[in-house]
């Protein structure tokens, strides 16, 4: 289908508001927070900002609608029904949502399109089709007696999302939180607020019952803190970073013990062993770090080649990234948007300045790309590095940004070594034609997802999540279902046979 040029659409904002049961509501505690175009520097508008007396009204409206509204208890087809109204909504208004999240992501238009907004609709209806197909179990248990399983939602689910791909990640929690019958308190980054709001109004739309789904944009704290310490919240599934998810692990400790979902950060390599087929492995090495800007959880952020190709490899890999255009997120030519802030984008520029100190060869960008139209913008060149060295801080911290580690390796056991040699675990990608050898491998990575000969694929029938430090649980696929429910064995004793 042919792409519209975003430039011929105008902008339509949200209500700048809170949605609390059913209704957009000005802060009683909160105050604002300034909405930026990170491109151009300009503050598009100033959003809500929930405080903890906010954050409170909106649990207190979910476990009413937990507790006695329909929801829970509906006839589980008309739940998916409701489901599958709101993913139709955002894909009609897929256009509108895209044009939003680009001005304020700094992501190009495309991306929002086909990489955030759209999945997030496909995400929403994936998820309705599971509303009559959560079955218990009868068990075969010894002696006298009927023993089932029974599997009921959780209660009110706090979600907390980062901003990096705020649709397609909100639509990871509510899919699988409302088909299951959960209510839901959504606290989006305090730097992307209006797709979040805007979904609200389509929630209404769809039909949603009041205080189902209700919004609190804010920072973190006090707003994500006060839904982390809230007694009422029986869980909390995050997205964001592994600091940020010490704190909620605390949170649940001190107060309720709330179950928690952690989807974290991630430093993915990508093992490019020399019979690889090189062209669709440097294509993919390419868009694995510099596709949204770098600004990914599993971001091929390290690139580890064999000796034998390395050179070759790289050398490609360097060409292309000094050949992307950056620029104009809404112009359909530019490949590569503006990172989501100035913070954002000096944190990268930092570990560009730590990459140069500890040895490691620049061999494209690593500096701010102020030309022109960019010079209030957020934008840095896509940066390549070689000879790093594993221990570099480059080569063991999330960027998040358009930085491109390459390491050289002679050795399977050494590839291994090297991938398996940080804290995180989220994903890895394998390349060689000796698929025999690259599912022996791929058992041996500590990710959670692996990608032999490919790299990005998701599926809502994939689950995503990480080993070690990326995170605990699953999103999408079944398994994110078993995060929203509770499993309640019942036992009935049988009458005496005569
Ligand atoms: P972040 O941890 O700073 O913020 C994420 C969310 O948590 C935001 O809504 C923020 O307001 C909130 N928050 C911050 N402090 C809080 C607190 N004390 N209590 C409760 N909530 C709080 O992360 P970010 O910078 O927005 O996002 C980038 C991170 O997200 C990266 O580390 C990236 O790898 C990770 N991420 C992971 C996945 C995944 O699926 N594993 C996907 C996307 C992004």
């Amino acid at each position: 289908m042919a792409m519209v040029d975003p430039r011929t659409l105008t902008p339509k904002l949200p209500p700048l508001q809170l949605f609390i049961d059913g209704k957009f509501v000005g802060p009683v505690e909160g105050g604002s927070l300034p909405v930026v175009n990170p491109a151009t520097g300009e503050k598009i508008c100033d959003a809500p900002a929930a405080g903890p007396s906010d954050v409170d009204a909106a649990v207190q409206a979910a476990k009413k609608a937990f507790d006695k509204g329909p929801w829970p208890k509906l006839n589980p087809t008309a739940r998916g029904r409701t489901l599958r109204k709101l993913a139709d909504l955002v894909w009609q208004r897929r256009e509108e949502l895209a044009l939003l999240e680009s001005m304020n992501n700094g992501k190009t238009f495309k991306d929002a399109l086909r990489a955030d907004v759209g999945p997030a609709s496909a995400t929403l209806a994936y998820y309705s089709e599971w509303a009559n197909k959560i079955l218990g179990e009868v068990l075969p248990v010894g002696g006298p007696f009927h023993t089932y399983v029974v599997r009921e939602p959780i209660g009110v689910v706090g979600a907390i999302v980062p901003w990096n791909f705020p649709l397609s990640l909100t639509a990871w929690k509510l899919g699988p939180a409302l088909v299951a019958g959960c209510t839901v308190v959504l606290k989006p980054s305090e730097l992307t607020p209006l797709t979040a709001l805007k979904l609200a109004e389509l929630a209404r739309e769809a039909g949603l019952p009041e205080g189902v789904l209700n919004v609190v944009p804010g920072y973190g704290a006090p707003a994500g803190e006060a839904l982390a310490r809230h007694p009422d919240v029986a869980k909390i599934s995050f997205t964001g970073s592994t600091r940020t998810a010490r704190r909620l692990v605390h949170a649940s400790a001190d107060t309720n013990l709330k179950k928690l979902t952690l989807e974290l950060g991630g430093k993915s390599p990508q093992i490019v062993f020399a019979d690889a087929d090189l062209d669709a492995a440097v294509e993919a090495c390419f868009w694995g770090i510099f596709g949204n800007k770098g600004e990914v959880c599993n971001a091929g952020s390290r690139v580890l080649v064999h000796e034998k190709a390395y050179d070759e490899f790289v050398g490609r890999l360097v060409a292309r990234a000094k050949a992307m255009v950056v620029g104009d997120p809404l112009d359909p030519k530019t490949e590569m948007g503006s990172q989501v802030s100035l913070a954002q984008m000096n944190t990268v520029l930092g570990y560009v300045a730590s990459g140069r100190e500890q040895g490691a060869k620049l061999l494209a960008g690593g500096e701010r790309d102020a030309e022109g139209a960019k010079a209030k913008g957020a934008f840095v060149r896509p940066t390549v590095f070689a000879e790093v060295k594993p221990s570099m801080k480059i080569a063991q911290e999330e960027i998040f940004g358009p930085v491109l580690a390459c390491l050289r390796f002679s050795s399977d056991a050494e590839a291994l070594s090297i991938a398996n040699g940080t804290p995180y675990g989220l994903a890895a990608s394998l390349w060689t034609r000796d698929t025999a050898k690259a599912h022996a491998l791929a058992r041996k990575v500590k990710s959670g997802v692996v990608w032999i000969n490919c790299f990005n694929q998701f599926d809502d029938a994939a689950p995503f999540g990480g080993f070690k430090e990326s995170g605990w649980g699953r999103d999408l696929s079944h398994h994110a279902l078993d995060g929203f429910l509770e499993t309640k064995t019942i036992w009935t004793k049988l009458p005496a046979e005569e």
